[in-house]
């Protein structure tokens, strides 16, 4: 059994545990899946962080979500190579860049969530991907 994180089409979130991707699929299309909050049948299934995070992990339960891990190992090292590096200070740069105060150019960094929300009020734009950790 795998359990899933589904989503309804008013934006509820629960669990469902189901015994593969297909069974999901399967009671989905006859409706047996329905919100605990609003009775709603329209629902979709959220890819699961836990699985992306864990390739061992992920292999075992679900193959069809391997296409997915490969395109974010993929992203990640294009990033890593054309990207430059500025750790911490990824809010300060992107907003210089923003505003031309530094040369413009690709740059991954952390950020706080603070950062993030300060990022967003000065209009900067920014995509955050996940950092994938293979454990052994
Ligand atoms: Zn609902």
């Amino acid at each position: 059994m795998i359990a899933y994180d589904v989503t309804c089409t008013n934006g509820h979130t629960f669990e469902g545990w189901f015994a593969d991707n297909a069974s999901f699929e399967d009671q989905k299309s006859r409706k047996l899946i329905d919100c605990p909050y609003c009775g709603t049948t329209r629902v979709e299934r959220i890819p699961s962080t836990f699985a992306i995070g864990n390739r061992q992990k992920a292999r075992a339960e679900s193959a069809d979500m391997m296409p997915h891990i490969d395109t974010i190992t993929q992203l990640r090292r294009y990033i890593e190579k054309n990207f430059e590096d500025v750790g911490e200070k990824f809010a300060d740069e992107a907003v210089k860049i923003h505003y031309g105060e530094t040369d413009k150019r690709n740059i991954r960094g952390t950020t706080t969530q603070e950062e993030e929300r300060r990022l967003k009020e000065e209009g900067v734009a920014f995509v955050k991907i996940p950092i994938i950790r293979y454990d052994s």
